[in-house]
């Protein structure tokens, strides 16, 4: 066992997590969670299915899950659907919270920004999500403001898509989020080519969505906004000379990565030899053989952003949320099998057979990647 001082630089998602992890099964590793905030976790709500976790990863993160809806539901304008998908959520408070409660106060570090180029005796492990690793991307930008309404809004469960709503820089859909029957969270997201955020705009169409259904908002709680990028290309990186890289594991269609994250740091604990040299073998080992499984969902990425007309995109999202439940399961687990490509591709595509078949052999050309 190598006696160097582990640094976490970045007490955000992924940060936060490895160092709750590392304070409950690795009391062995002598670690510092730097965060150069004065809290944790930033302004987020991170949300997942519950089968996107084992059971065992679940029990883990479940001190930290702020509220779970038995289903969510999803609304198009043919067709609309409910799904029994247990959905859980945190908040970047409760984030904060737990892990203040958790992990010893000498640990932690606030006000604290890492620079790890004069860091070489130490392992650094790099969780500060300002590294752009992506190749060509498209993006999922969005605003969400969470409301306190003035009566209730109706809504039991989530809805995790509503694209019942004037198609408008890409795929666009709304997100809601009902804390409580009066508080709730909506959120306006684009799939665009482009990643400029208009925050005036986006916040005018939720405006105009809480009009149409007629809630008055009582008082403005937060708001929260992001750029996400949807690679198209793959992701390479095999961090730095002096740094472990942790950026750049994601979902590739949804953008989530709290499965991932949770995935990883459940690998990192298990290792023995806890060493730079081990530990960057780990997170590149989990890199590439994510992104060796995952090279379908590029493939879907490049006709959702490159094949499908902006404004039809809603369609292959659609078609998507027509399949079985397990296949969505699946799917949000990033465990799918070569049965369930070809379910997603059955049936009519919204896209030209031209642009597609460019589509498919651009990503081949530019990653010699293969399906
Ligand atoms: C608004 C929003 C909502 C999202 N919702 C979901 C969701 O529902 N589910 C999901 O799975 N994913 C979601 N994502 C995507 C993804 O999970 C988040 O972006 C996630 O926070 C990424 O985790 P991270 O630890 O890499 O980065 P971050 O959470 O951004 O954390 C990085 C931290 O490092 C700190 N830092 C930066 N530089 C330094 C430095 N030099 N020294 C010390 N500290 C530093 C920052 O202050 C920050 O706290 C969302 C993203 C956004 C933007």
């Amino acid at each position: 066992m190598n006696n160097s001082k582990t640094i976490i630089m970045g007490g955000g998602l992924w940060g936060g997590l490895l160092a709750y992890h590392l304070t409950k099964f690795r009391p062995d590793i002598n670690f510092e969670l730097h965060e150069k905030d004065n809290t944790l976790g930033g302004n987020h709500t991170w949300s997942f299915h519950q089968s996107d976790l084992d059971s065992d990863s679940f029990q883990v993160i479940a001190p930290f899950i702020e509220k779970t809806w038995k289903g969510h539901s999803v609304f198009f304008p043919k067709h609309s659907r409910s799904l029994e998908m247990p959905y859980c959520s945190i908040t970047s408070e409760g984030f904060h919270r737990v892990l203040c409660e958790s992990i010893p106060s000498e640990k932690l570090f606030f006000k604290s920004q890492i620079r790890p180029e004069g860091l070489t005796n130490e392992i650094v492990i790099d969780a500060s999500n300002q590294d752009s690793l992506y190749g060509k991307c498209g993006y999922q930008k969005f605003l969400g403001i969470e409301v306190e309404l003035a009566e209730e809004h109706g809504l039991s469960i989530p809805i995790l898509m509503d694209a019942q709503v004037v198609q408008k820089d890409g795929y666009r859909f709304i997100y809601y989020l009902p804390w409580t029957s009066r508080r709730i969270l909506i959120e306006d997201t684009r799939y665009s080519n482009n990643a400029s955020l208009n925050l005036i705009e986006l916040e005018a169409d939720i405006q105009s969505i809480l009009k149409q259904k007629n809630w008055k908002v009582e008082k403005v709680l937060r708001k929260e906004s992001g750029v996400l990028p949807i690679p198209i290309d793959p992701v390479s990186s095999q961090g730095n000379n002096i740094s472990i890289n942790l950026s750049g594991i994601f979902h590739d269609v949804t953008g989530y990565s709290l499965p991932d994250a949770v995935r990883l740091i459940n690998e990192l604990i298990k290792i023995q030899d806890w060493q730079r040299s081990t530990v960057l073998e780990c997170v590149n080992n989990y890199r590439q053989k994510r992104h060796r499984d995952r090279s379908f969902f590029r493939l879907l990425n490049r006709l959702l952003f490159q094949a499908a007309e902006p404004k039809l995109r809603y369609l292959v999202l659609s078609h998507f949320y027509e399949l079985s439940q397990p296949l969505i399961e699946r799917f949000y687990s990033g465990k799918m099998n070569k049965l369930d490509y070809i379910r997603i591709f059955m049936g009519k595509p919204p896209v030209k057979i031209t642009s597609a078949i460019e589509a498919i052999f651009l990503g081949q050309k530019n990653t010699e990647e293969v399906l």
